[in-house]
């Protein structure tokens, strides 16, 4: 069984990040930079803003934080949105979900300039996506690609059981399986005999958020388990994968934690390096 080392590939994602940064900013006259907006005090939110912050200053991205209160009016976190867009240091702008009550996040999402989409939210990025173009890719699937990658696991010919079909993970998982020419599988809360399509499938991605949903009974023999899930329990942080009843019967998969969450930093700033070398013209 290989351990799929979301932490180790990501140091490594960062450190190629690092070198590409150091050559460029110098010819450019400025770093990449990244505006983080945070509304609210969400605990969860402010550690996953943190650990993205932190990882943009290992790679010497500039990571701008917004901190916002809870109260914060649409009209004014619109304007922030705007004004944002229209800054020339700024290469990409995170909204990190979920905002508080009263506040319309699609519409947000849908007025960052989608040359600034890093996280691969926006219409315009989902559409590229959908058709095939060059573009932002949602961060969490693409992470997952990109691991695979480095694994040498090729997707093409396999059939991808994906669990859950959010805007951010699942849908976009499929589309990406797709484009590597894998046969995907989309399956939810109303899917018949979830088990049966389980059982079927040489790669499963389990993004649903259900602690240890995934059990061995429901998984092949040398299988590549992806687990997206981060459940918070009284015994701390698990995937939606039983990982100890499963991991002997797969060829590859990933641990939680130390798996997917990583990538997904990683991934975001792979899309605003990507960004920045769109708007110097690198
Ligand atoms: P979400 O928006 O809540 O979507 C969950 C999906 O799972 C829905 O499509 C739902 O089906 C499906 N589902 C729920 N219970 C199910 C069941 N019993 N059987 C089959 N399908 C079921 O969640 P999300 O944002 O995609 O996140 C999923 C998990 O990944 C969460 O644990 C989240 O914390 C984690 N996550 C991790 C990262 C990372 O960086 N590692 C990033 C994002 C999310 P319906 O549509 O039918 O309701």
């Amino acid at each position: 069984m290989i351990l799929l080392d979301g932490k180790e590939t990501a140091k490594t994602i960062r450190e190629e990040l690092k070198a590409e940064v150091e050559t460029l900013a110098p010819k450019h006259g400025r770093a990449p930079g990244l505006a983080v907006i945070l509304v609210g005090e969400d605990p969860a939110s402010q550690v996953y803003v943190r650990n993205k912050e932190k990882a943009c200053e290992n790679v010497g991205i500039v990571s701008v934080p917004h901190k916002l209160p809870a109260d914060t009016s649409q009209e004014d976190l619109e304007a922030l949105i705007e004004k944002l867009n229209a800054d020339g240091s700024v290469d990409g702008i995170l909204l990190q979900l979920p905002l508080p009550r009263g506040l319309d996040s699609q519409r947000c999402l849908e007025l960052i300039d989608p040359g600034k989409d890093v996280d691969g939210f926006h219409p315009i990025s989902v559409g590229k996506l959908t058709l095939g173009l060059p573009g932002f890719r949602s961060c969490t699937p693409a992470g997952v690609m990109n691991l695979l990658e480095r694994y040498d696991i090729d997707p093409s010919g396999k059939k991808c059981v994906i669990i859950g079909r959010s805007n951010i993970v699942g849908k976009p998982q499929a589309l990406m399986m797709l484009a590597k020419n894998a046969t995907p599988v989309i399956t939810h809360s109303r899917t018949k005999d979830l088990a049966r399509e389980c059982r079927d499938a040489d790669i499963i991605v389990a993004a649903l958020g259900r602690p240890k949903f995934l059990t061995a009974d429901m998984v092949k023999e040398g299988a590549v388990v992806i687990d997206v899930g981060i459940n918070r329990t009284d015994e701390g942080l698990c995937g939606d994968c039983d990982f100890e009843a499963v991991k002997d019967k797969v060829s590859a998969i990933t641990p939680v934690p130390g798996g997917v969450g990583p990538m997904t930093i990683a991934q975001l700033l792979v899309n605003t390096v990507q960004a920045y070398r769109e708007h110097v013209g690198a």
